[in-house]
This record gives structure tokens, sequence and C-alpha cells, in this order.
């Protein structure tokens, strides 16, 4: 069973949340604040858990602080944020800071609940095993001297080891499935994200500044994720 961590202020909300979710079977957990929230991350606070809900506005540490301090500990926790209408920005500055994927508010319950199911889904897809689903690579992908590991979520570059998100991981192994291919961002955004809105296409450029910086060996002159100008992404495995 999957544990979920929902982080709300409203109390209101919150326990709408907990109400929702454990009808679909969930263990919930609800912080009030950012500060909870970081101290129920750590490993040695309570059960494993499997998935966040993350609010924007929270009192005291925001939901872009908690989410980047989240990733800055190195913790790879599947993260849904909360984010208000109105305001687009916000949606890039949560993927900025790692979340995984994000909802606007108010929101159906029924959608809430899909996304959920989306990214457990996701997490359970990047741990099966080997052949699975069709085309899928590996557990890990070796390439140019650099390994990345989908089992474990992380990305190994000579002896360095570079915990990825599981979005990171979802991004990279879809531009690997298309090797030197091109793809466009809008492909990626319902591919990889599942969404179908008009979302602004420039949250995907957040994650291939993050990857770049682990894998390319100068990340203003990739040689293995290349801007194709009015198109979106190709990766390289071996740039000539
Ligand atoms: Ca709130």
């Amino acid at each position: 069973m999957s544990r979920i961590l929902v982080v709300e202020d409203e109390r209101h909300l919150a326990e709408g949340l907990r109400f929702n979710l454990e009808a679909e079977g969930y263990e919930v957990e609800v912080a009030e604040t950012g500060e909870a929230a970081l101290e129920r991350l750590k490993p040695e606070a309570g059960a494993p858990l499997d998935l966040m809900v993350l609010d924007v506005m929270l009192p005291g540490k925001d939901g872009f602080t908690v989410m980047s301090e989240v990733r800055q500990a190195g913790q790879y926790i599947p993260t849904l944020m909360l984010t208000a209408r109105g305001h687009p920005g916000d949606v890039l500055q949560g993927f900025a800071a790692g979340t995984d994927d994000y909802l606007t508010k108010p929101f159906d319950l029924p959608i809430l609940v899909a996304r959920i199911r989306g990214l457990l889904r996701r997490k359970e897809w990047l741990r099966l095993p080997q052949g699975s689903p069709a085309k899928a690579p590996k557990d890990t992908y070796a390439f140019d001297g650099k390994t990345v590991d989908f089992d474990l979520l992380e990305l190994r570059v000579r002896g360095q080891v570079y915990p990825l998100t599981l979005m990171e991981a979802n991004v990279l192994r879809y531009l690997i499935q298309h090797e030197n291919q091109p793809v466009p961002r809008k492909k990626m955004l319902e591919e990889v994200w599942e969404l179908h809105e008009d979302t602004d296409t420039r949250a995907i450029d957040n994650f291939i500044v993050r990857l770049r910086k682990y894998i390319e060996d100068d990340p203003s002159r990739p040689r293995h994720l290349l801007t194709l100008r009015g198109v979106g992404y190709r990766f390289v495995a071996e740039p000539k």
C-alpha cells in the first residue's frame, strides 16, 4: 500500500484529501507546515513515504523552498505540487525546484487521484524488470563513459553519483528511446507528463538544463542533449 504525505495548511482541504485518498486505498499523513514536512521526510521519522502532495502556499517555508530543500537533501520522493490558478510562473518554478508534476488549484479530486496514480505507476514502470515494456531500455543504460541506473534513479559519471528525480529519469529515458531523432517539446509534454492541455513547453527546458549539468562536460556546449532550434531536443549517445 502506498503511503502519501499531504502538505497542506488549510485543514478542511487537507482532511478532504485524506478522506478521498484513503477511500482510494492509500495511507495518508498530513503535515500542516513545510517545516513539519521536512521533519517527516527524514528517513528516521517514520515509515517510508511513496509520494508527496505539496501545496505552494504554506505558512513559514513555502512549497518551492520545501521542494528545493528535499531535493538538495538527496531525497527523490515523487512529488505533485499544488499551484495557484493564474500564476503560470508557479509551474515553471515548481519544476525548477524539482517537482515531478503539478496541479492547479482548485482541482477536481478525480484528476488529483489520476495524477497520483500516474506518478506511482511511472515509479513502478521504472522498476519493471528489463524487457517487460516494449522498447524499454535495460535497468541501466551506458553511453560515453556514463551510466544511467533507472532502478536506483541515479546517474554515474566518472565516479560521481548524481541522484535523479523520477521525472528527470523519465525525460532521460524518453530521449534515450528516441536516440538521434528530433523530439518536439510538445510531444514530450504529452508522452512523458501526459499533459495534453496547452502547457508552457518551457517547463521541459528546466529538466534539460539540469540533466546537462550532470551529463555534459561543458553544459554550455552540449554534445549529448542537443537543442534543435524551434523544434525540441535530440539525444546523441556517442558524439562524433
Ligand atoms: Ca495552503
